[in-house]
């Protein structure tokens, strides 16, 4: 062959390559061009036009990848707007989802807080910023928040030294009611390229979106703390009691632990309410769930039974444990009149005592037996406390003193 046919060769698998890669369905993983003996310009194109092949090969990758990602990050943001209360879950899969779509190098949500408006990383996305903090108003993030709208890097802000390390950079306020309690930070794209319009239409809806998913878990807060809670004191509530003393039950046996059980009963507690009216009667039960609550530790479970009735869960807690508490609580209640109004009310409660194992290996049993031992400090003559019998014997209710 002489050289102009080998440079024709050349030049024709030149073309086939050119084409191949211009095509859509061309795949240029297979093509590497080599260029002729003796023809240094020919071999600069070939290497040339080698190193291009590779690039496109990377990006294809890239871009695959990506697609990948993002299809995968679009299903999990369907399942969390849809499917979970969980707000951690939602922040960070509207997190991931906006970083993907807008081709954003990372991202940062920051939540707000409440008072003074200080910003916390709460979920990041291609970077390691979580617990980070930035002042009100600091970094493009601070700044969105302090002008409750959309904010660019270049143009709008600085970036903080706290921020990731961006060209450019864009933050949006997430709402609840008619202030931001999030923001959304997204930072660096290709080289010198800006976040658009269309990139922040798009981020603003996947925001609303967000919006409402997290309205609706706060919501499902709302009812599950009210379908447990007492309305009048703000304890737990008898539906809180029959789920905790369970949980109490099933770890009491895994670890072989003791738990106690109280229950504290307003002795003579109608005449109260005849003689200083029902409002103060409620003002004294609302003053008794706060001794109560005070006269005890944190993991305790402090609840409205009903009426003028409270049942305490001791978790951890042996037979002399739960009988120094019950003596406690009757002195907490005895020891100072209660104030209800004009009126300062002296009051005095009963108490039946009870701890797993030693009364009762199941809930109902244990119930049996504090109610039993609260029966006898009823029939002993109130302001007491009263040990249940071992074996958790039952009395039967009602029989004898009225409670
Ligand atoms: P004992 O010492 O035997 O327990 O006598 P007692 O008067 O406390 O018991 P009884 O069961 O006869 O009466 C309970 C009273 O508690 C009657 C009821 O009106 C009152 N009570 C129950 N729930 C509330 C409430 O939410 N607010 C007010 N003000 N009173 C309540
Ligand atoms: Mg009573
Ligand atoms: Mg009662």
């Amino acid at each position: 062959m002489t050289l102009d046919d080998r440079v024709a060769k050349f030049v024709r698998q030149l073309a086939a390559a050119v084409e191949a890669v211009g095509t859509e369905s061309g795949s240029p993983a297979d093509v590497d061009l080599e260029a002729p003996d003796a023809t240094p310009e020919l071999a600069e194109l070939a290497d040339a036009f080698n190193q291009m092949l590779d690039r496109i090969r990377a990006q294809r990758t890239e871009i695959e990848e990506r697609d990948v990602a993002f299809r995968s990050a679009l299903n999990r943001l369907g399942d969390a707007l849809t499917v979970t209360h969980d707000r951690s879950g939602i922040i960070s899969a509207v997190l991931e989802t906006s970083a993907l779509s807008v081709g954003a190098t990372c991202g940062v949500f920051y939540a707000v807080a409440p008072a003074g408006g200080a910003l916390r990383a709460m979920s990041c996305y291609r970077c390691e910023l979580e617990g980070n903090q930035l002042d009100a108003g600091e970094g493009v993030a601070g700044a969105a928040v302090a002008r409750d709208d959309v904010v660019h890097v270049p143009g709008g802000a600085e970036l903080s030294p706290s921020e990731p390390i961006a060209d450019a950079a864009v933050a949006i306020p997430l709402r609840r009611g008619n202030h931001a309690i999030g923001v959304l930070a997204l930072y660096g794209r290709g080289p010198a390229e800006q976040f658009s319009d269309d990139d922040v239409h798009l981020l603003q809806s996947l925001m609303h979106q967000a919006e409402t998913a997290i309205e609706n878990t706060f919501l499902y807060e709302e009812a599950t703390r009210l379908s447990i809670t007492d309305g009048l004191t703000g304890l737990w509530n008898r539906r809180l009691f029959d789920l905790r003393i369970n949980e109490e039950l099933q770890r009491a046996v895994r670890f072989q632990e003791p738990f106690g059980l109280l229950l504290v009963d307003l002795d003579h507690f109608k005449s109260v309410n005849d003689q200083f009216g029902h409002q103060a009667g409620d003002a004294v039960l609302v003053e008794l769930a706060r001794r109560l609550t005070d006269a005890t530790r944190e993991v305790d479970v402090v609840t409205r039974f009903g009426g003028e009735e409270f049942a305490l869960i001791l978790p951890k807690t042996p037979v002399q444990g739960t009988m120094r508490l019950a003596g406690k609580v009757r002195e907490v209640v005895a020891k100072e009149p209660f104030a209800a109004g004009d009126a300062s009310i002296a009051v005095t409660v009963s108490v039946g005592a009870a701890a797993y194992p030693d009364h009762g290996l199941s809930g109902p049993d244990l119930l049996a037996a504090a109610d039993g031992a609260l029966y006898r400090a009823k029939g002993n003559g109130r302001n007491r406390v009263e040990e249940a019998e071992p074996g958790g014997r039952q009395v039967p209710r009602g029989a004898g003193a009225s409670r």
